[in-house]
């Protein structure tokens, strides 16, 4: 398919009007063609309509039409072939396994969600029969379902150009529940998403739904992106990226005439804590597992291992040089845009410049543009504790150790910590009770806790949790990632006295959809 540089207005290819937007080849610093002219206030506002008059429609499709539907997407993204693998490597910097892998998980997360829509759990089926004869007052007939919010309007996220894109996470959850949506393309990868863009359209135009589902628009945060949220037809937001942009936008939908949730997932340092008695069992295995996961991908996921937290000691002394052996040989890897770049350089030249914190380690030296070095600090906890600047995120491979000197002391850091999308624990039996001391703190504090493993590599599937309080994410009680991801675009309406003919089908006496319904505070079998 030949890039054409136009925006996607439902099924209309329509070039933009305002300034344009080049990707550029992290690797060579050169810019890519075609240009990608941003979209206007009015191609904004028609998307919008577009989205909204889709919406009664497209939330009605019987389960078999969306999760078809979800299938089809997935199908037309396969069928892009290595095109899409070809540009999305040129735009971020990636290695072609990586974007192949991610174009797997891309498909198989539409193709879960087709499964989850096709089951009608998510649809959360409630029934309580009239009770007429009931004293002193009789009960109606009552009736629960989840209806979709409305549109959604989406950001496509740097660091996942397929997976958290045009059709990733966000997109797939929202199109699940029964939602419109108007993606805003990172201006990273904006071939990539017209590709993308292009696959779902087709998937759109086949299945016979409203043109108004899916559309695509490039163009600044500033405009485009506030244009969307602004929108009073826009009725939610999917987000992942920088606190300052997440907090703009949640700013912006806070202060709408009709205020709306937003998603955002922003900023998380994922603390690993390392017990005393499995760092002294496997340090070594422990060093090698830790910067295996700081410097995948160049450190650019949300997972990443930004903290290590443990008790200092000889056993502790030994894994900071493991670690900084590792680190020392971890080759320069290409970041994704020039700006994480900057971002990366500025985080780890504040922390080499506090004199709170020492460079334990640095990895291979830069061989080409915007390429990460691996960094090791250290510091003490009294001095973690002190000095807010020493949790910021630092979105790459660097990582702070912070030695303690007690459980007491570990578990006041714990306290210190914002809101986190992962905690991780390494222990060994003997460790048991400092874990389950520490416990109650990472629960308030994190989305997901893992012993023995490492944050990085989010599994796709019905438990998992990609969220956390804030600045992990702006809303604790939902998911950016897995099945559960769904719940964030829907809404409870109960349906009192309806006569049969009346109700959705969902909602039927007869259950004609065979939902697993909670009747008269029964489960259905
Ligand atoms: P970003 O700067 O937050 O941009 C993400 C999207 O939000 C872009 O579409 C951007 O539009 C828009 N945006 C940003 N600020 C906005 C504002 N004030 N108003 C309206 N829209 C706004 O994130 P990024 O480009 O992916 O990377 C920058 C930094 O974000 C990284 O260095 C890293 O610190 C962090 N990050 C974190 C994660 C994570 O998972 N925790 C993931 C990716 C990035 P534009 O097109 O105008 O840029």
């Amino acid at each position: 398919m030949t890039l054409t540089g136009n925006l996607l207005i439902g099924q209309r290819a329509v070039p933009g009007t305002e300034a344009p937007i080049r990707a550029i080849d992290p690797a060579t610093h050169q810019p890519l063609e075609p240009a990608y002219p941003g979209a206007s206030a009015e191609h904004v506002a028609q998307a919008c309509a577009l989205a909204w008059a889709a919406f009664d429609a497209y939330r009605e499709t019987s389960l078999e039409q969306r999760a078809h539907f979800l299938d089809s997407i997935a199908g037309q993204i396969e069928a892009l072939g290595d095109e899409l693998i070809h540009r999305a490597v040129a735009e971020t910097g990636l290695p072609p396994a990586r974007i192949q892998g991610e174009r797997g998980r891309t498909c198989m997360q539409l193709r879960t969600f087709a499964r989850v829509v096709r089951a009608g759990e998510w649809l959360d089926v409630r029934v309580d029969p009239a009770l007429p004869e009931r004293q002193p007052l009789a009960r109606p007939d009552l009736r629960q379902r989840q209806v979709a919010l409305g549109p959604v309007a989406v950001f496509g996220a740097s660091n996942f150009p397929l997976a958290f894109s045009v059709a990733g996470g966000d997109t797939v959850s929202a199109l699940a529940a029964g939602c419109p949506v108007v993606v805003k393309a990172h201006g990273a990868h904006p071939g990539t998403s017209e590709l993308v863009g292009h696959a779902v359209a087709l998937a759109v135009k086949q299945c016979g739904l409203p043109e108004g589902v899916f559309s695509l628009l490039h163009g600044s945060g500033r405009e485009v992106g506030l244009g969307l949220v602004n929108d009073p037809r826009i009725k939610a937001v999917g987000f992942t990226g920088s606190r300052s942009g997440g907090l703009a936008l949640l700013h912006a939908a806070q202060a709408r005439p009709e205020p709306i949730p937003v998603y955002a997932e922003m900023a998380s340092i994922n603390p690993v804590f390392l017990f005393e008695h499995a760092l002294q069992a496997n340090t070594d295995a422990l060093a090698q597992g830790f910067v295996a996961s700081l410097t995948q991908g160049a450190g650019q996921f949300c997972t990443n291992p930004g903290l290590v937290i443990a008790r200092q000691g000889p056993a502790l002394q030994r894994f900071v040089e493991q670690a900084g052996e590792h680190v020392r040989q971890a080759v320069a890897q290409t970041m994704l845009t020039p700006g994480i770049f900057s971002a990366y350089e500025a985080g780890v030249a504040a922390l080499a410049e506090n004199r709170n914190a020492q460079t334990a380690a640095s990895g291979q030296p830069a061989q080409g543009p915007n390429q990460c070095q691996a960094q090791l600090f250290v510091t003490e906890a009294r001095a973690f504790l002190a000095d807010e600047a020493l949790q910021a995120e630092v979105f790459g491979a660097a990582s702070l150790v912070v030695t303690c000197d007690s459980d007491e002391q570990i578990r006041e850091v714990a306290e210190h910590l914002e809101g986190q999308l992962t905690a991780t624990l390494h222990l060994v039996d003997a460790d048991l009770a400092s874990a389950r001391a520490l416990l109650p703190t990472l629960e308030r504090k994190a989305g997901r806790i893992l012993v023995n493993g490492w944050p990085t590599g989010v599994e796709v599937c019905d438990t998992m949790v990609h969220g956390g309080p804030f600045p992990a994410t702006s809303d604790a009680r939902s998911t950016s990632v897995g099945t559960a991801a769904i719940l964030r675009f829907l809404r409870p309406v109960c349906y009192q006295g309806f006569p049969d003919a009346l109700l959705p089908q969902a909602l039927q006496q007869g259950n004609p959809l065979h939902l697993r319904r909670l009747l008269d505070g029964q489960r259905e079998a």
